[in-house]
């Protein structure tokens, strides 16, 4: 054992704490509960950590007047990820947190939804009032809105982020209404790479993402973590069919969706995969604890 600061001493999916070391560095330790869940058990403070989510993190590429394809593309990726969320939830207003500058919000515009974003950084909040999008500050464990006040939830590449993660999704499923739901995208702990070489691996270098991310989930362990808290899922990975697309689009989805599949199947055979797409409803039975 290190003499590193304890970051989470026992497992927060299980509450257990036989886990075995993954990836150590003199900064931090990951490791691997036998429940399967991957943590960072501890970990030095880190200097640069309260700047982190500030405007450095977003970037200077796709701010103001410049839109570029990239800027497009994420937009398109939103929308893909919304429509995911459509299939299994009726419209309604949407919640995207950890917005950034807005991408989601963008995305929800366009399909007609209401959209309003949440993020720890003001940078970010800023960006997206800009474009005259509500948007609030907040922290994960403690969302700034009303109970029942939304229909959908977005949150990509966010719940690694917290080292209590059983908190934020209590607070998902506070603000969404009955029937609502929740589209997650987040790494995937089974991606080849991180496998083979953890200690190596970028998902756990302190130089790369081993500072910023607490946990790493597959869609078994994160399944488990929401059913607990009152979550039915309903989908995993990028669905091949959108019932609320355009016709047009349906035509196409229904022509791709073979190939798809195919894709889909090698991609999971192959472990390929650095992050995975999962839908979740709001069931009616509260929490288990
Ligand atoms: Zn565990």
């Amino acid at each position: 054992m290190s003499s590193q600061p304890i970051v989470l001493a026992a497992c927060p999916l299980c509450g257990g704490s036989q886990a075995r070391e993954l990836a150590v560095y003199p900064e931090l330790t990951w490791v691997r509960c036998e429940c399967s869940l991957i943590y960072k058990r501890s970990e030095q403070p880190d200097p640069a950590a309260a700047e982190f989510y500030e405007s450095g993190y977003f970037g200077a590429g796709d701010q103001g007047r410049r839109y570029t394809q990239r800027t497009r593309r994420r937009i398109q990726k939103s929308r893909n990820q919304i429509l995911d969320l459509l299939n299994h939830v009726e419209p309604g207003p949407l919640l995207d947190i950890g917005c950034s500058v807005g991408y989601t919000l963008r995305a929800a515009r366009e399909l007609g939804l209401a959209p309003t974003g949440s993020d720890l950084s003001q940078y970010a909040i800023q960006a997206c009032r800009d474009q005259g999008f509500r948007a609030e500050r907040g922290e994960l464990s403690q969302l700034p809105f009303a109970e029942g006040e939304f229909g959908l939830v977005t949150m990509k590449h966010v719940l690694e982020h917290t080292a209590d993660p059983r908190a934020a999704v209590r607070e998902v499923r506070r603000v969404l209404r009955p029937g609502g739901g929740v589209f997650i995208a987040i790494p995937h702990a089974g991606y080849r790479k991180a496998v083979a070489a953890p200690q190596a691996s970028r998902y756990y270098l302190p130089s790369a993402h081993g500072r910023e991310h607490f946990v790493y989930y597959t869609p078994q362990t994160l399944t488990r973590l929401l059913e607990q808290e009152g979550f039915r899922v309903v989908a995993v990975n990028p669905q091949l069919l959108h019932r609320r697309a355009s016709l047009l689009r349906r035509a196409g989805e229904c022509l791709l969706a073979p190939l798809r599949a195919v894709a889909q199947r090698l991609a999971d055979g192959l472990q390929v995969r650095k992050e995975f797409w999962l839908v979740a409803v709001r069931t009616e039975t509260p929490p288990v604890s």
